[in-house]
């Protein structure tokens, strides 16, 4: 690891001075991504500028209905009533990692955790998100673990993040402070898919940090849930993840929101299976015929075909455990 300097900020002004001041300045929260890289050869930054100290670890309920969340706030947050009107919020955080890394791990963080693509985690292969323009190694290499949704010839790799996943279906906006002010920024413009510049993988700017992630309540997130497939039964990242949730009066869903997690370097909304969920009963068939919806337009790589079928299966599993 190559040398840097070290400032725990005392408050969001420090915090940005040091940013727009050093360019080779970089955040630090709980470290459970960043540190790892900047092991491996990664990630290097002149300096580490610790959040840890900004105060924002807390949730606020806000009295015109939702709820924010400091980017500080721990993935093992445990709170009753986040888990009543938010369960798939709850779930998703859940399924992440282990208790010891869900405990040190901010959600802040969580958002902004680089891919596990092997071939960007692994310096002795070409990466265009590590370094523009070197070549993408998972095009002619194993793609099982790749995109299927939303890809471009010079990168694949899908973002590992649980959490988005739930934050895109609950129609989320993460809340950023920078140099030239505060932004709300909706989840789903707040991650880019990789085009020709796949090393920006998120709206952020240099100068800006995320304060939290704020959510609107009522019953379509009251009434969500998280289903995640991966390859061990915990302490695993997603193969395919559904964030679904529903509202449904006089016995027929009257709307309706489902993300995909595993399949695309942002967190993937279907529209199309979202459609097909409206104005009928919340049933196996509607739930079968979401699932479907969900997979068209899937582009699978040589080695990922089966996250077509498994997309069909966990979104339809989703919407059968919460009819
Ligand atoms: C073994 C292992 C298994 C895991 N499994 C899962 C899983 O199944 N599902 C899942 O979703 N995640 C999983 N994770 C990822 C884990 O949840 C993230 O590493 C964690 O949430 C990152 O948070 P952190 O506070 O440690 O971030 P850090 O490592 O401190 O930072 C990560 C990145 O975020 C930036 N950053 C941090 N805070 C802010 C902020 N407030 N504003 C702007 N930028 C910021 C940093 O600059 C850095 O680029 C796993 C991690 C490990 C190590």
């Amino acid at each position: 690891m190559l040398p840097f300097h070290y400032t725990r900020a005392g408050d969001i002004a420090e915090a940005l001075r040091i940013l727009s001041r050093d360019e080779g300045a970089t955040l630090i929260a709980g470290g459970t991504d960043l540190v790892t890289l900047m092991r491996d050869g990664i990630r290097a930054a002149s300096h580490l500028v610790d959040v840890n100290g900004l105060g924002l670890d807390e949730i606020h309920w806000l009295p015109e209905g939702g709820v924010r969340i400091g980017a500080l706030c721990r993935n093992a947050v445990d709170d009753a009533r986040l888990r009543r009107e938010y369960p798939v919020l709850a779930e998703a955080l859940r399924s992440g990692a282990s208790p010891q890394i869900r405990n040190r791990a901010s959600v802040g963080g969580n958002l902004l955790q680089q891919t596990r693509c092997t071939y960007f985690r692994l310096p002795e292969f070409a990466c265009n998100r590590r370094t523009p323009g070197a070549g993408c190694s998972a095009i002619e290499g194993d793609s099982h673990l790749q995109a299927i949704f939303g890809a471009s010839p010079q990168c694949t790799a899908v973002h590992p993040s649980d959490f988005s996943v739930a934050l895109q279906a609950l129609d989320a906006v993460v809340l950023t402070e920078g140099t030239r002010g505060r932004r709300r920024i909706p989840v789903d413009d707040f991650f880019r898919l990789p085009g020709t510049t796949p090393h920006l993988t998120t709206e952020l700017r240099r100068d800006e940090l995320v304060v939290g992630v704020e959510l609107p309540g009522g019953p379509l997130a009251a009434r969500s849930h998280y289903v995640k497939f991966r390859e061990r039964a915990s302490y695993a990242f997603a193969l395919v993840s559904a964030a679904v949730a529903v509202e449904v009066r006089g016995g027929t869903v009257r709307s309706a929101r489902v993300a995909l997690g595993g399949v695309a370097a942002k967190p993937w909304r279907s529209p199309a299976a979202e459609e097909a969920l409206i104005g009928r009963p919340l049933d196996e068939e509607a739930a079968a015929a979401a699932g479907d919806a969900a997979a068209r337009g899937a582009r699978p790589q040589r080695h990922n075909g089966y996250k077509v079928e498994l997309v069909r299966r966990v979104v339809r599993q989703a919407l059968s455990e919460l009819g």
